[in-house]
Parts: structure tokens; sequence; C-alpha cells
């Protein structure tokens, strides 16, 4: 099929990302949000992107086109009235997505295609509700999507190959390195990698092992890897980090709970004190000048 009209759903961190990366490669997009406040701040956040892209890009022409070729609405059915494809980056609640797709499947054409964003969940939890399971999959993008261009396409068993092929292609026509996971897998490639690697690094620094410099001049020497593990959750955000590890601390219910100590120091030494990584300035490294990214770190 030969996408025309795209719909990003939620104009948030990512779906305004998603939204502008899309418009760069020439498609008209609609952006929806709740009301016309969410779609005041997706403005400025658009706007700010249209500079990202010019600077990243050297386009400042392209990436004016790009901001013009977007439209926005609160009111869903006129969003999604001509769309080819919607793509769902609504907030990661269950309830709030499930009750979105079940409103979508009334509002859509019958032609449209569903992908969700999610990064948690999975395309079956939400496919009853779509009303069209074999047009529903999922399409998920990394922060900062101009330069993380990974997009993860991965379908529920009930999804049409045909239309999997689809999404490879279209993410491949916004720029984007397709990356098809042929079942599903709760946290995709990158996290179902990245979450015990953060995980194994935490829990030799609370259970001090090592601290973290060591941990990550060991991974960086070996590997030739520009970060180490803290670095890598410095940009994280460690709010995320102790998201984690307080979701696996409640599913814990032996008496040696690692994951609460570990929830606990992440809150005590950094969230209470304002060091939620790169973002506030400080975290496992102080910001702009981390000590990793220092010549003599790996020397010493
Ligand atoms: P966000 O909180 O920045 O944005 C969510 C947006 O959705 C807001 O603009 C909000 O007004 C809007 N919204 C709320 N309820 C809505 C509804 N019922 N209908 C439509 N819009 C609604 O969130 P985010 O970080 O952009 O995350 C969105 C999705 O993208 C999540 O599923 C998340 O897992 C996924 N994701 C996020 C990242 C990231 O780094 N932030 C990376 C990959 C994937």
């Amino acid at each position: 099929m030969d996408f025309k009209q795209v719909t990003v759903a939620g104009s948030g961190v990512l779906g305004s990302q998603i939204a502008f990366q899309t418009a760069f490669h020439e498609y008209q997009v609609s952006v929806y949000d709740i009301n016309d406040q969410a779609l005041e701040k997706a403005k400025e956040r658009l706007a700010g992107l249209q500079k990202v892209y010019a600077d990243y890009f050297k386009d400042e022409a392209k990436a004016k086109a790009a901001f013009q070729r977007l439209t926005f609405s609160s009111n869903l059915g006129e969003a999604v009235k001509d769309a080819d494809l919607i793509i769902e980056a609504i907030p990661e609640v269950v309830d709030i997505k499930t009750s979105f797709y079940k409103q979508l499947a009334l509002l859509a054409p019958e032609k449209t295609i569903f992908v969700t964003n999610s990064s948690t969940m999975v395309p079956s939890q939400f496919a009853e509700f779509t009303g069209r399971p074999e047009k529903f999959l999922a399409l998920h993008f990394a922060n900062e999507v101009w330069k993380n261009n990974t997009a993860e396409i991965m379908g529920h068993p009930g999804t049409d190959r045909n239309i999997e092929q689809e999404i490879i292609d279209f993410a491949a026509s916004i720029g984007m390195v397709p990356l098809h996971i042929k079942k599903e897998q709760p946290g995709y490639i990158l996290n179902s990698l990245l979450v015990p690697f953060l995980d194994a690094a935490e829990m030799l620094w609370i259970n001090d092992i090592a601290d973290p410099e060591t941990i990550d001049k060991t991974w960086m020497i070996a590997t030739g890897a520009p970060m180490g593990p803290f670095a890598i959750l410095d940009v994280v955000g460690i709010q995320t980090a102790y998201n984690i590890a307080l979701g696996k601390a409640q599913a814990d219910a032996s008496p040696d709970n690692k994951f609460r100590k570990m929830a606990d120091i992440l809150k005590a030494e950094f969230l209470d004190k304002g060091k939620t990584g790169q973002g506030s300035g400080e975290g496992f490294y102080k910001y702009p000048n981390p000590a990793y990214a220092d010549a003599n770190f790996l020397k010493a």
C-alpha cells in the first residue's frame, strides 16, 4: 500500500518526534492529542524539533517544509478520517490504551493500519479492541529518532504478514532502520538485552563488588564500547531505572528482595537529591563533562 496520510496519536516526547520524522520524509501527518492545551504544547515541541532537524541534517528548508506538512486536531474522528496508518504514542497505561483502541476501532476507516509504539506492552494485549487485529502490530522507536533510528517491528500471532512487510517498508521510507522481530517478545530486542545488562551492573554496585566507574571502565576497555552501563543509566534517566526496580521489587515475595534494595538506594542517593541523570546535570556522572568521556578515564 502507498501510505499518504499518517496520523500520530499522542504528541508527547516520542509522538512529536515520530510525527516530525514522518513529515520530514514527505508524508502528510495529522497530530492528534486529547485537548487544545496538549496540542499547543505539541506545536512548541515540534517547532523545537524543526530546529533540531535543521541543525542535524543541515537543511533548514527541508525542516521548515516538514513542519508545514503537519496538521493538528483534538477531534479523533477528524484526525483519522483519511489515515492510511495510525501510529499510537499515548501514555504507557493499559486502561488508557485500551479505551483509545476501542474508540479508534469505531472511527478509523476500514483500510487503516494501527501500530503501537508501546515500550513495555505487546500488541496481543490490545489486538481484540482494534476491530482489525490482522492490521495491528508494534512499530517501536527509540528516543531521539532522528539519530537513534531503530524501528523494531513486531506483530502478534494474528497480524497479517503482508501488513507487517508494509510497515517494514514504511519504516525504511522514513529513514529508520527496520528491525523485524519474528515473534512477540516483551522488551523487543533492545530492552531484552539492555534491561538485564543494566540490572547486572546495578547489582554489582549495590552489592559493593565494585564502584560504578570501575564497572564502566571494565566494560569500555574490554569491549571497546563508548559508554558503560552507568553512563547509559544516566541517559535513560534514574527515574526510569527506579520505576523498573520498583516494579520488580513489588513482584518479588522473597525475604532477600534484591530489587527492593536497589530501588531504595536509587531513591535515597539519587532521586531525593535531584540527581536524575544527564537531564538534571548529575547522575552517576556530572554533566556536561562526564568523567567517562575524559581521555584519561580508560588509562588510569
Ligand atoms: P508522553 O507522556 O511524553 O506523551 C504522551 C502524550 O499522550 C501526551 O501528549 C498526552 O497528552 C497524550 N495523551 C494522553 N492521553 C491520551 C489519549 N487518551 N489519547 C491521545 N493522546 C493522549 O509519553 P511518551 O514518552 O511520548 O510515551 C508515549 C509512548 O511511547 C508510550 O507507549 C511509551 O512506552 C513509548 N515510548 C517512549 C519512549 C521514551 O523514551 N519516552 C521511547 C520509546 C517508546
